[in-house]
């Protein structure tokens, strides 16, 4: 009796394994590639990556009935992480914009963001038009970092980190950074001297990227999120880490 029980025990265990292994091609996890710099969308508490993204991304996951599995690497590997299927999605408050549209395909977006100009209270820059031969700080690889690229006779400083490029302004190293709204306002709450211009200078859309061969997720992506937006566990999610102004 006690053997039958210890033997099927085992033999459940076996089967298992082999649905979540070897069998067939059952994917039990979702992996999520982010760049964990980027309050409050992600960041780590702890040992925690947690965030916006964190939270719709494992919304998603429980609704396809996947384990969410968060990997963290710097922003410009993430789109590289998607084509060679190391990751699934990438959920990193990435912009849907031409140049990553060509490497990877964009679900619905799940918010809209905006581009804004963080500098030093005393700065003579009050737009973003007086941004032209300055010398601008942005995160490699991000939107800004384009834009500021486009901007007339400018100097563009690219820093691993939005928060590297926040502190190396309020140093006077550099006169002006472009980044993401939600981190700018996280960063410069955390930096003394240091203010958002009013004026944005975009706003754009965040979504889910996928690899571009892969349809069948990105439908899946859509439901879910359409589910999430459609129950108002979204805007939950998002105004649990965002205070509505
Ligand atoms: N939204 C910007 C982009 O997509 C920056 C995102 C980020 O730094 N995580 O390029």
């Amino acid at each position: 009796m006690k053997l039958s029980k210890i033997l099927c025990g085992a033999l459940a265990a076996v089967m298992t394994l082999s649905l979540a292994g070897c069998g067939g091609d059952k994917k039990t996890t979702l992996v999520m590639a982010t760049n964990a710099e980027f309050p409050p969308y992600e960041y780590r508490e702890g040992d925690q990556i947690v965030g916006i993204d964190a939270e719709i991304a494992q919304a998603i996951a429980d609704d396809m009935g996947l384990e969410l599995v968060i990997e963290d690497m710097a922003f410009d590997s993430i789109v590289p992480a998607i084509q060679s299927g190391k990751a699934d999605i990438g959920v990193a408050g990435m912009t849907v914009d031409e140049d990553k549209l060509q490497n990877v395909d964009f679900s619905i977006p799940y918010t809209t963001a905006a581009q804004v100009v963080i500098v030093t209270n005393d700065s003579p820059i009050a737009s973003p038009a007086d941004l032209e031969g300055k010398t601008i700080g942005v995160q490699l690889g991000t939107t800004g970092d384009n834009f500021a690229g486009e901007i007339t006779d400018a100097t563009v400083e690219r820093y691993n980190k939005g928060f590297e490029a926040v502190q190396a302004l309020g140093q006077n190293k550099i006169d002006a950074v472009i980044i993401d709204r939600e981190p700018a306002k996280v960063f410069v709450s955390e930096n003394d001297g240091l203010k958002i211009l009013d004026e944005d200078y975009t706003v754009e859309d965040y979504a889910i990227a996928v690899a571009k061969d892969n349809q069948e997720l990105l439908e899946q992506i859509n439901t879910s999120l359409t589910k999430l937006k459609d129950s108002g566990k979204l805007q939950e999610i998002i105004d649990k880490y965002i205070n509505a102004e």
